[in-house]
């Protein structure tokens, strides 16, 4: 019986050392998502890297450029590797989802051709309260690149 008592409390401490190890690493882990996240919500400023609209750090979304299903079909792709992790407002995370970048794109040119069927849409098109632009889909960080092309560094 105390032989009994005696593996008890083993199994006691033991579960109670590695609540305190799992809690240590789950601190470890948190501060690591911290500071990730902190570096992604750095890398454009405080911006969505999508549409460019400011967004707090409460508020930043952290999206997939290259979306993580995609991982298991490209064996060794690590698509939670830093590049392809992108500061993202929720609106845009939301509408991008599971869609590859080029994807997104073409479905976001596609919806003024959507709009178009709409009652509303259409009367503030014929009063001349909203204006179709037909420019082309350009992502925030994308623009950073270009001027960053055009305006950094060389001739
Ligand atoms: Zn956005």
């Amino acid at each position: 019986m105390a032989e009994k008592v005696s593996r008890r409390m083993k199994i006691l401490v033991a579960c109670e050392f590695s609540g305190i190890v799992r809690d240590a690493f789950a601190k470890r882990g948190h501060d690591a998502m911290r500071t990730d996240r902190l570096e992604i919500y750095n890398k454009y400023q405080g911006h969505c890297a999508y549409c460019g609209r400011k967004i707090t750090f409460k508020q930043m979304q952290v999206d997939h450029y290259w979306p993580k299903y995609l991982a298991h079909f490209q064996p060794g792709q690590k698509n939670h590797r830093p590049d392809n992790l992108m500061p993202s407002c929720q609106k845009c995370n939301i509408h991008k989802h599971r869609m590859k970048p080029e994807e997104w794109r073409l479905e976001l040119a596609r919806q003024v051709t959507m709009l178009r069927k709409n009652a509303q849409f259409n009367r503030a098109l014929i009063f001349g309260q909203i204006e179709i632009t037909e420019k082309p889909i350009i992502f925030y960080f994308e623009q950073l690149n270009r001027r960053i092309k055009n305006h950094g560094g060389g001739e």
